[in-house]
């Protein structure tokens, strides 16, 4: 079939190609690194005899993202001689149609040709081709599951893809899934495979990518290490600056967390300009909303206002994205700093849905790739059993024939290898639960993290409305934990955090809702509680988090300081509580921390 009979073709490319495509712009599903390999040419035709119309197909291949409307044009010359091309030919073609579909958003389109690609191709080179695009496109939609059972079979069809070229974009494909979904170790195991099959003309530089963003998404990377040097610098030699220059936002990221915020607002300044001229847009969000951070953290609101400004005004309406999500708490945090609370309300509003939006997305990930990874286990599984069951009826009849005492004997193994085999699916639902569990709690400390955290606690608020009872919410925030970190080292800092939970889990009862907030930030949701006695229990998780000062064991000084909220002043909306308690906990940062500071008014005071 042609392909212009199915699409309308010229119309299309008349209509919608224009110079930086609208994809480039509004859409980044699975991380920074989403465009970079299938924009990119493979090398050589699948079609073998080199007369005009391979030639034209080769050169389309090489011209689609260096120089789209050229390559738009040469589709419609081939379009034009459709009669003349070999079935494998048609095929390829359709390809890059597909592909441009893809390019330009035309997502079911770009799906339903490849799709068709996949069944129809004889050649696997193709075939993989499709896939690899397949599954960019399920990300694009956020059919994230999809996308799994896609990669699945890309993997399945690696060992059959020999030449460097395709192999380092499959392998690029399925390395970039794995990490936006946290499986950052077997991300990183495909992108170091990819250092072994470098293709004529590649540098390493997006293999070196994954890996430092593997490292750097999974929190382990610190400051001023040399692999991330050493990835940017290879990159800046390649020409792939944006990809050098998604390096240095993670860099520049890791740099504010450590503590070093002009460093990172010196980095980014230095790359603004080449950042800009590269209109790759989440790259321009991350700058703008890491620029915004730094600035807040050298106390130049106002700069760090403009920046934040800047990050909220180009994201797309409806793309939660990290950066846009970043821009609106420093926002939220300049307004609170100055005392407009209206405004710092408002602030928050955007930064709680933008948050809920970007963490239910990464969630959806994660939770897509276990979903299809037991899916695929459980299959295998009951084709085994199948198996097994054929199996004991052939020697059932076979048994009835002859009447042979040992058979019997089989038929007991065999059974209780199905046993076995029930056994194991029974667990592999229990562990199907266990993720469940694993989505909704925080790994490091194991309490509920912040999304679990706040539907409990609507819930629980939710309740306590409609019965008419009071409820508290505290906020706690470990005093100079910064420090903690820099002068121990980040392991004993998480061994602190870990305690720091136990040890306001001595007070909390079964019904409070209880969660990791953010990094050294946990909120407690107490039902059936007065303000009174939410100051009280309060001020007994306090005493319990600075006696952890005196264990020997490694001896350092713990606090914690808190802000609680109570329904009676602040209502049952949680973000209203949340507010409150948090201005509630700056005040108690104020008065000199390990404190607690309660209401709208409150003071803390300080115990010695
Ligand atoms: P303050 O008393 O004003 O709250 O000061 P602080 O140092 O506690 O606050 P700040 O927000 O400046 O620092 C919080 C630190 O917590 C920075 C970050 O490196 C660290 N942190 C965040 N998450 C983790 C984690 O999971 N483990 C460890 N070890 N540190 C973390
Ligand atoms: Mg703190
Ligand atoms: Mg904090």
């Amino acid at each position: 079939m042609a392909s212009s009979d199915k699409l309308p073709f010229r119309r299309h490319v008349m209509a919608r190609v224009m110079p930086g495509s609208r994809r480039k712009r509004l859409r980044w599903p699975w991380g920074v690194c989403c465009l970079f390999f299938f924009l990119g040419p493979v090398n050589g035709s699948t079609v073998a005899q080199p007369d005009e119309i391979s030639a034209m197909l080769v050169r389309a291949d090489h011209l689609k993202t260096s120089d789209n409307p050229a390559f738009v044009a040469l589709l419609g010359q081939l379009h034009q001689r459709e009669s003349r091309l070999s079935g494998e030919q048609r095929l390829l073609l359709k390809y890059l149609d597909a592909w441009q579909l893809d390019f330009l958003g035309d997502y079911r389109e770009a799906r339903a040709s490849l799709t068709a690609i996949i069944n129809d191709a004889p050649h696997a080179r193709l075939r993989f081709r499709a896939m690899a695009t397949l599954v960019n496109v399920l990300g694009e939609v956020h059919r994230y599951q999809d996308a799994f059972v896609q990669l699945n079979q890309m993997i399945e069809q690696l060992p059959q893809v020999t030449e460097s070229n395709l192999r380092w974009q499959g392998l690029g494909e399925i390395a970039q899934l794995l990490i936006a979904a946290g499986q950052y170790d077997l991300g990183t195991d495909y992108a170091r495979q990819m250092m072994d099959v470098v293709p004529p003309g590649e540098t390493p530089c997006k293999a070196l990518y994954f890996i430092e963003h593997a490292r750097f998404s999974s929190g382990r990377m610190g400051r001023g290490e040399p692999g991330m040097q050493m990835a940017i610098d290879t990159c800046d030699k390649a020409g792939e600056s944006i990809v050098a220059n998604a390096l240095r936002a993670n860099m520049a990221s890791v740099q504010i967390r450590a503590g070093y915020p002009a460093e990172a607002a010196a980095l980014l300044e230095k790359h603004y300009s080449s950042v800009r001229h590269d209109q790759y847009l989440i790259t321009i969000l991350s700058f703008d909303a890491l620029l915004a951070q730094a600035y807040l953290g050298m106390g130049q609101s106002s700069k760090a206002r403009t920046y934040a400004l800047a990050a909220v005004q180009a994201s797309a309406p409806g793309e939660f994205t990290d950066p846009l999500r970043m821009a609106c708490k420093t926002l939220y945090q300049i307004d609170q700093q100055r005392g407009d609370f209206k405004s710092a309300l408002g602030w928050h509003r955007r930064y709680m849905e933008a948050d809920k939006g970007y963490l239910d997305d990464v969630s959806a990930k994660a939770l897509a790739f276990q979903i299809v990874k037991q899916q695929v286990q459980a299959k295998k599984l009951q084709v085994d059993a199948l198996d097994k069951q054929n199996k004991i009826l052939q020697l059932k009849q076979a048994l009835d024939r002859k009447a042979v005492e040992a058979s019997r004997l089989y038929i007991a193994i065999l059974a209780l290898g199905l046993l076995a085999i029930g056994l194991w699916l029974l667990r592999l639902k229990r562990s199907q639960l266990q993720f469940m569990r694993m989505a909704q709690c925080d790994s490091l400390t194991g309490i509920y993290n912040r999304k679990h955290f706040m539907s409990e606690a609507e819930y629980s608020l939710r309740y306590a409305q409609r019965s008419g009872r009071g409820a508290c919410l505290v906020l706690i925030d470990l005093d100079h934990f910064k420090l903690i970190n820099d002068t121990y080292g980040h392991a004993t800092g998480d061994q602190v955090l870990r305690r720091a939970v136990a040890a306001c889990q001595e007070h909390v009862r079964s019904t409070d809702v209880f969660g990791r907030l953010g990094g050294e930030e946990f909120g407690v949701l107490l039902p059936e509680c007065s303000m009174d006695s939410g100051i009280e229990r309060a001020e007994a998780i306090r005493r319990s988090v600075a006696m952890l000062s005196d264990q020997p064991d490694p001896g350092i000084p713990v606090s914690a300081s808190f802000g609680v909220a109570f329904t009676g002043e602040s209502g049952y909306e949680l973000r209203q509580l949340l507010m409150d308690a948090d201005q509630a906990l700056y005040r108690a940062k104020r008065a000199g921390r390990n404190c607690v500071v309660a209401g709208k008014q409150g003071e803390g005071v300080v115990v010695a």
